[in-house]
């Protein structure tokens, strides 16, 4: 009797403790801890491009379909990303987010912020996107989604929930990041964005004309996702990163941009391989300019990684299929240029560790990232 009971207690204690122990390890990077392993002297800049739901079969599915190369597929480092939250093992966007922008795994749903955050918060973990700014880089956030999507705000703003679109644009507002650009969220008005100090775009006309190092807050209302440009005024990703780039990239103390090609996503949930194949293509001409780029320019970190997997696309007969119109646990691709140290060639890591090792080949260490804000 007395010894079924302590083995009763042993066991919840056993398990007390390995809940602890998820906790914690869910703010520890075993891998990473040693900064200087990571530094490399000849990284100024940061292109982070994340294909919102991008397993590996994506790539396949539209090489297959629409009988094309891709230049994802030319990248001489690669490797792999398990993607998981820290309460669920298929993670949302937001969670996913979350874990590339700030070095953490949180809970589906939330935006950067801990997993155990309740507003009024005390603390919330730092991005990389402040963690850059905090250094004088120049910033900027494009996606093909809305400006307050769950990825674009993992990288720009805090808050329990995605769906608090109001709070998030505020956040996006106060963040000081150079410019925030994407499809209309229904919510941000002019006014308030030059409130902020923020130029407020609607048209490629007014982006093009923005000025290197200008505030600018875009909101645009169109498809952005396309291969070509579906109305006169309306930009298409590869055309907002040049142009991100051309606004960002004339400061001794480099630039640090989040692209993200939403519907990728999208197009997954709703099967739609036709449209999921042309987002997949439009995001691959994107990462094809921002090679260039950075081969021309040299000091530049491109990484090209996803937050998820969705559709959890399957080999079928000679081509591939979507079996889900959800999100999986599959692994995703983790791809770099610029620079070796970020990570070994076929090695698989956890999606929290990748903006940890962007921040070390930048120089910051331990101490600086990552780390919460107490507010
Ligand atoms: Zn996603």
């Amino acid at each position: 009797m007395f010894n079924s009971f302590m083995v009763k207690i042993t066991a919840s204690f056993i398990s007390f403790i390995l809940a602890l122990g998820t906790f914690f390890g869910a703010y520890k990077a075993p891998k990473t801890q040693d900064a200087s392993k990571y530094f490399d002297d000849n990284i100024k800049n940061v292109i982070y491009l994340i294909g919102d739901g991008m397993g590996f079969n994506h790539l396949e599915k539209t090489k297959v379909e629409r009988n094309t190369e891709l230049v994802m597929d030319t990248f001489e480092i690669k490797g792999s990303s398990m993607t998981r939250s820290f309460n669920k093992k298929v993670t949302d966007s937001a969670a996913g987010g979350t874990a590339l922008s700030s070095g953490i795994r949180t809970n589906n749903s939330a935006v950067g912020v801990y997993p155990l955050d309740k507003t009024p918060r005390y603390s919330y973990p730092k991005s990389i996107t402040e963690l850059c700014m905090e250094r004088g880089m120049l910033t900027g956030v494009v996606t093909t989604d809305e400006t307050t999507g769950a990825t674009p705000s993992s990288f720009s703003a805090h808050e329990a929930d995605r769906d608090n679109t109001a709070e998030l644009t505020a956040d996006q507002f106060d963040s000081g990041i150079n410019l925030i650009w994407g499809h209309s969220n229904g919510v941000a008005t002019k006014s308030e964005a030059q409130a902020h100090g923020y130029e407020y775009i609607s048209t490629y006309d007014e982006m093009m004309a923005l000025e290197e190092g200008s505030y600018s807050y875009a909101q645009f209302t169109t498809q952005l996702w396309n291969l070509e440009q579906t109305a006169p005024y309306t930009p298409t990703l590869e055309q907002m990163t040049m142009k991100a780039i051309d606004i960002l990239d004339d400061t001794d103390e480099g630039f640090f941009l989040m692209v993200e090609g939403a519907h990728i996503d999208k197009k997954s949930h709703s099967n739609l391989s036709d449209e999921m194949t042309e987002a997949l293509k439009s995001f691959d001409d994107t990462v094809e300019t921002v090679l260039e780029y950075a081969r021309a320019v040299g000091e530049t970190l491109v990484v090209v990684t996803a937050d998820h997997e969705t559709g959890a696309i399957t080999p079928e007969g000679d081509g591939y299929v979507f079996t889900s119109g959800d999100h999986s646990a599959a692994d995703v691709p983790v791809l770099v240029y610029g620079s070796d140290k970020l990570i070994a060639n076929g090695e698989k890591l956890n999606n929290y560790e990748i903006p940890i090792r962007i921040a070390y080949v930048l120089g910051f260490d331990e101490t600086q990232f990552p780390v919460a804000v107490i507010v």
